[in-house]
C-alpha cells in the first residue's frame, strides 16, 4: 500500500541566454511553476510555462494549482490517468499550463513507480528518433547572421528562424547564406496578412525553406486556408491549433499541426492530438514555449510519434534548474534513456 500523495510548487524565473524576441514581443527571462507529487518513495516533477498569448500567467498558475493539486491528492493513484483528467477539467476550465504541469508530475511519477522511462509507459518505440529545431530569434540581421553561424557551429542541422519584420526576404537570406546545408523552417506568429504571406512564401521556397509556421493571425481561419491554397511551401499551424477541437478545422487550411503540451494541457491530450491530426491527414509537430526540462522532458517522450521536433526551449535559458533529455545536436534520441520517468532530475544529479 502506497503512502497518500503529498503534492507542492514553486515558481522559478529562469534568466535566458538573450533576450528572446519573436513578432509579438520579447522576452529575457520565463516564469515558470514547477510542480512535484511525491508518493513517499518517488517525487514526480513537472512545470507550467504559462503564454499570456492563451491567457496564462505564473500568477493564475499558482492561483489554480491548489485546486488542481488538490483532486490529484484525492484520486491518490498517479497511474488513474483518466480519473485525474477528469477531475482537473471539472475543478478548474482551461488553464492548459497549470493542467500541464500537474499531469506531467503525475505521469514522471506513475512512470518511476513502474521503474520504466515515460516513453514506456506509452508504448512507444524509441529507435523512432526526430531531431529537433534550433530557434534564431528575431534581431537585426548582422546578429541573426551571428546566431545562425553559431548554431550551426554548435552543430545544429536544423534551424528555425523567427520572422514577422519589415526585413523578413533579406533575414531569410542571411540565414540561409550562413546555414546552406541546414533543414531551414520560419515562424512568422502570425505577422503577416494573407496576401504578404503567399509573396513571402515564395521567397521562402526560393531559399528552400522547410515549411511556414503561422503566417497569419488565427483569429482570421480563412486567412491560413488562402496562403495554404497558394503557397509553393507547406503550412504549420501553431496558434491556430491549440486544443483537439482545432485540428477538424484547420485540417484544410494547413499541411502540419504544431502541438504543445502547454497549449493542450499534458501528454496524454498532445497522444490524442497526434491521432486526430492523422486522422485529418496532417502531419505533427510537436514545440514547447521558452522552459524547463522539467517540462520539456515529457514532451521529448513524445518523439517517436512525431514529424517533426522545436523542443529547443531549455537552450535558450541560460541556465536551466533540471537536466531532461539531452539533445545532442538537436536530436530527441530516447534510446539511451534509460533512467524511469521523463528523466528530468536537478541539474547535475
Ligand atoms: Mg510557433
Amino acid at each position: 500500500m502506497s503512502s497518500p500523495l503529498a503534492t507542492e510548487f514553486e515558481r522559478v524565473s529562469l534568466p535566458l541566454e538573450h533576450a528572446f524576441t519573436i513578432a509579438r514581443g520579447t522576452q529575457e527571462t520565463a516564469e515558470n511553476v514547477v510542480v512535484r507529487i511525491e508518493d513517499g518513495e518517488h517525487t514526480g516533477v513537472g512545470a507550467a510555462a504559462p503564454s499570456g498569448h492563451y491567457g496564462e500567467t505564473p500568477a493564475t498558475v499558482e492561483a489554480v494549482l491548489p485546486d488542481l493539486l488538490a483532486e490529484v491528492e484525492a484520486v491518490g493513484d498517479p497511474l488513474a490517468f483518466d480519473a485525474v483528467d477528469a477531475r482537473l477539467d471539472r475543478v478548474v476550465n482551461d488553464n492548459p499550463a497549470a493542467k500541464a504541469a500537474v499531469r506531467i508530475a503525475l505521469h514522471d511519477l506513475a512512470a518511476k513507480r513502474l521503474d520504466v522511462p515515460l516513453y514506456r509507459l506509452l508504448g512507444l518505440d524509441p529507435a523512432r528518433t526526430v531531431t529537433s529545431s534550433f530557434t534564431i530569434g528575431l534581431d537585426d540581421t548582422p546578429t541573426m547572421r551571428e546566431k545562425t553561424r553559431e548554431a550551426v557551429e554548435a552543430g545544429y542541422p536544423v534551424l528555425k528562424t523567427k520572422l514577422g519584420t519589415d526585413r523578413d526576404a533579406e533575414i531569410v537570406r542571411a540565414v540561409r547564406e550562413e546555414a546552406p546545408d541546414a533543414r531551414i523552417r520560419v515562424d512568422a506568429n502570425e505577422a503577416w496578412s494573407p496576401r504578404e504571406a503567399v509573396e513571402m512564401c515564395e521567397v521562402l521556397a526560393d531559399h528552400d525553406v522547410e515549411f511556414c509556421e503561422q503566417p497569419v493571425p488565427a483569429e482570421h481561419p480563412e486567412g491560413l486556408r488562402y496562403v495554404y491554397e497558394r503557397a509553393p511551401l507547406p503550412i504549420a499551424a501553431d496558434e491556430s491549433c491549440v486544443t483537439l477541437e482545432d485540428v477538424p478545422r484547420i485540417a484544410d487550411a494547413c499541411d502540419i499541426a504544431n502541438l504543445k503540451l502547454m497549449k493542450c494541457g499534458g501528454p496524454r491530450q498532445a497522444v490524442e492530438m497526434v491521432h486526430a491530426a492523422r486522422a485529418h491527414g496532417l502531419d505533427v509537430m510537436l514545440g514547447c514555449m521558452v522552459e524547463t526540462n522539467a517540462a520539456i522532458a515529457a514532451a521529448c517522450h513524445l518523439a517517436p510519434l512525431l514529424d517533426y521536433a522545436d523542443l529547443d526551449g531549455s537552450l535558450l535559458l541560460a541556465e536551466d534548474p533540471y537536466d531532461g533529455v539531452p539533445l545532442p545536436a538537436g536530436e530527441v534520441d530516447l534510446s539511451d534513456v534509460d533512467r524511469p520517468g521523463t528523466g528530468a532530475r536537478p541539474t547535475g544529479r
